[in-house]
């Protein structure tokens, strides 16, 4: 006998389940019979393709026992792999999942916003100690002689000792509690399975006593039979013609695969015939999964060849930045045995996955076209991966030009390019953006002033992602993409009058490159700014200052520093007056504060607070 300890996770992760759930506890019966299910179709797999399997007389289901009466116990039995006395340890004792510390701490307390969180978590086994005091599983794993059960009430510890168990497979029993005890209920169990696993490709049976009575009067007598049904369809959905599913039908599969409580908010369901078959069911959630920034994120596509199962962990089946799918591929082509280094080199593989890339691009380029709110919700959860599809996925950067969306100085919400591009002025053929900060920062940078005067839309990008991006979209059709960051942009704003009054304070301009020296690559008059005195703009090659912190944080330390140009606006008042004094000192102190002012306002840290903070001081003194 042999007590263990559970994962500190584990305990916490029980903790959370039973105290944000309970209003969803039905979903324990779900979750066992999709373990079940992914118990057999393992072994179904190894069994058509090792040799060391085939000798198992596989027969797979899945039984449903209860006992209503004395001991209130569930009884959830499969065929499948089984598990041996360490895969119980670790299965039943650990929390495998990637990122689950982090999930953890993302727990408020809040139990409505947790059980949103841990729905999209997926909490398995565990849930079945919502309604058990305590839960027993009995085990044999395909092809060992030992069986090993398990035990625990779910308070810290379980217990594994060695049992009897006459053929492969697991069987779950749950000693219900108060919670649970309606669910040692014939009718209460069909329901919950009709709903949520009708299509698990497997039969999923029911055992239960069934009274009646034979005879009349004297010989009048109670009879009890044992009798076994069939619950579900047991038919593989994605095979199912569409006309024949219903919204619903969908809609139970996709929580089943995915762990998620909510409904999906699209799915795309394509039967392909010619050269290659097969069918892709693909569904967009609505919300992103807790570790979709994660490296080790884990993928929501199984693949499947005729029918059976061959991996779920594979994430090579869509392109990264598509890891928010979740859905299924089943080839008719594929060999039933292909490895996962062959599935890479495989150019069946490689066929289907691009058609489904293209499929799942054109339904979003639907959904954007004609449900346009139900686009907006899918990219303000997805925007981002979208985006990196831009610089990942060169033979579909014209699709995702036209999908990606950003803010603009213009409109609430997002706008697509093509939406910017018709709203641009005659003649006007570049598209402005800016970059490098929260929204509310870019939208009151003074690099948008002049902008906003001559009624010129300039997009919003916000997300540390973009200025990666963009440089991926140097045009849109006709027209040209531009940073208002840059020292180039504000050329085309540029008038006769414009480049006279350059001209005309040139000599001040000279005066404060000589006191800045090298703390900025330049000083230049401007036209782009109306309201402000300075602004600070990056050279044209040059990353901007916010990028640069990103390359740092990224770890590219040695990066040399490219210092900003100062841009001194000739119409403002300051700037004015300056020209025409020659208070040497004063001059000094408001060259450095237009600089330290035009970094402060793009965020950006300043060198020294404190010498700030004299040169302030100074010039107040002086000015009363
Ligand atoms: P998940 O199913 O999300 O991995 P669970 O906590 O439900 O998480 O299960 C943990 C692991 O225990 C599964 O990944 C599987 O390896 C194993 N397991 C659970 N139920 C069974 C079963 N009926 N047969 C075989 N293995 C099982």
């Amino acid at each position: 006998m042999a007590k263990h300890k559970f994962q500190t996770e584990v305990n916490q992760l029980l903790h959370l389940i039973i105290h944000s759930l309970y209003s969803h506890k039905e979903i324990f019966l779900r979750e066992l019979i999709s373990n079940a299910s992914d118990a057999l179709d393992k072994l179904k797999y190894l069994t058509l393709t090792d040799e060391n399997y085939k000798k198992i007389d596989f027969d797979p289901k899945i039984d449903v026992y209860f006992d209503s009466k004395e001991s209130k116990t569930l009884t959830i039995s499969d065929t499948g792999i089984g598990m041996n006395e360490k895969e119980l340890a670790e299965n039943l004792g650990t929390i495998a999942k990637s990122g689950t510390r982090i999930f953890l701490e993302q727990m408020t307390g809040d139990a409505k916003k947790d059980s949103n969180l841990i729905g999209q978590f997926g909490m398995g086994f565990y849930s079945a100690f919502m309604v058990s005091d305590k839960i027993e599983v009995i085990s044999k794993k395909a092809g060992e002689d030992k069986a090993y059960k398990w035990t625990s009430d779910g308070k810290g510890e379980f217990e594994i000792v060695e049992a009897r168990k006459d053929r492969e497979g697991t069987a779950i029993t749950l000693f219900l509690n108060e919670e649970g005890k309606e669910f040692a209920n014939r009718w209460k169990i069909e329901s919950i399975i009709k709903k949520y696993s009708d299509h698990v490709p497997f039969p999923i049976f029911i055992h239960f006593e069934e009274t009646r009575t034979e005879g009349e009067g004297d010989k009048k007598k109670e009879i009890k039979e044992q009798k076994t049904e069939q619950i579900n369809s047991a038919s593989a959905i994605w095979k199912r013609p569409k006309n024949e599913l219903k919204e619903e039908d969908y809609k139970e599969f996709y929580k089943s695969i995915s762990h998620d409580n909510d409904d999906p908010l699209h799915y795309v369901h394509t039967h392909a015939e010619g050269t290659l078959d097969y069918t892709t069911l693909f569904f967009f959630p609505k919300k992103a999964p807790f570790d979709l920034f994660r490296a080790d994120y884990t993928p929501g596509v199984k693949l499947y060849v005729k029918r059976v199962f061959i991996t779920d962990d594979d994430k090579e089946l869509l392109p990264t930045y598509l890891r928010f799918i979740r859905g299924i591929i089943d080839s008719e082509d594929l060999p039933l045995n292909v490895s996962r280094e062959i599935l890479q080199q495989n150019r069946i593989m490689a066929k289907i996955r691009s058609s489904s890339v293209k499929k799942i691009l054109g339904e979003l380029e639907n959904l954007k076209n004609k449900e346009r709110d139900k686009y907006n919700e899918f990219y303000k959860e997805f925007g981002i991966p979208i985006k990196e599809g831009l610089y990942q996925d060169f033979e579909n950067r014209d699709k995702l030009t036209e999908l990606v969306m950003y803010k603009s100085t213009k409109i609430d919400g997002f706008t697509t390019l093509a939406e910017y591009a018709d709203r641009s002025q005659p003649g006007q053929n570049t598209i402005y953006y800016i970059t490098g900060g929260k929204e509310e920062t870019l939208k009151n940078s003074p690099l948008l002033e002049m902008y906003k005067k001559k009624d010129i839309e300039v997009l919003i990008l916000d997300d540390e992602i973009d200025e990666i991006v963009i440089s991926s979209i140097p045009r849109y059709k006709d027209h040209e993409l531009k940073s208002v960051n840059r020292s180039d942009a504000a050329e085309d704003l540029k008038s006769e009058k414009d480049k006279e009054k350059e001209k005309e304070i040139e000599p001040l301009i000279k005066k404060v490159k000589g006191i800045l020296g090298d703390t900025v690559k330049d000083v230049k008059a401007s036209t782009r700014l109306s309201d402000s005195p300075s602004c600070i703009v990056a050279d044209q090659k040059d990353p901007t200052v916010q990028m640069q912190h990103i390359l740092k944080a990224m770890g590219q330390d040695a990066m040399e520093n490219f210092k900003p140009i100062l841009e001194i606006n000739p119409e403002h008042e300051i700037v004015k007056k300056l020209k025409d004094t020659n208070d040497s000192s004063l001059i000094e102190d408001i060259s450095f504060l237009l600089l330290e002012q035009a970094m402060l306002i793009e965020g950006v840290e300043i060198k020294s607070r404190a010498d700030f903070v004299k040169r302030l001081n100074r010039v107040m003194n002086k000015a009363l």
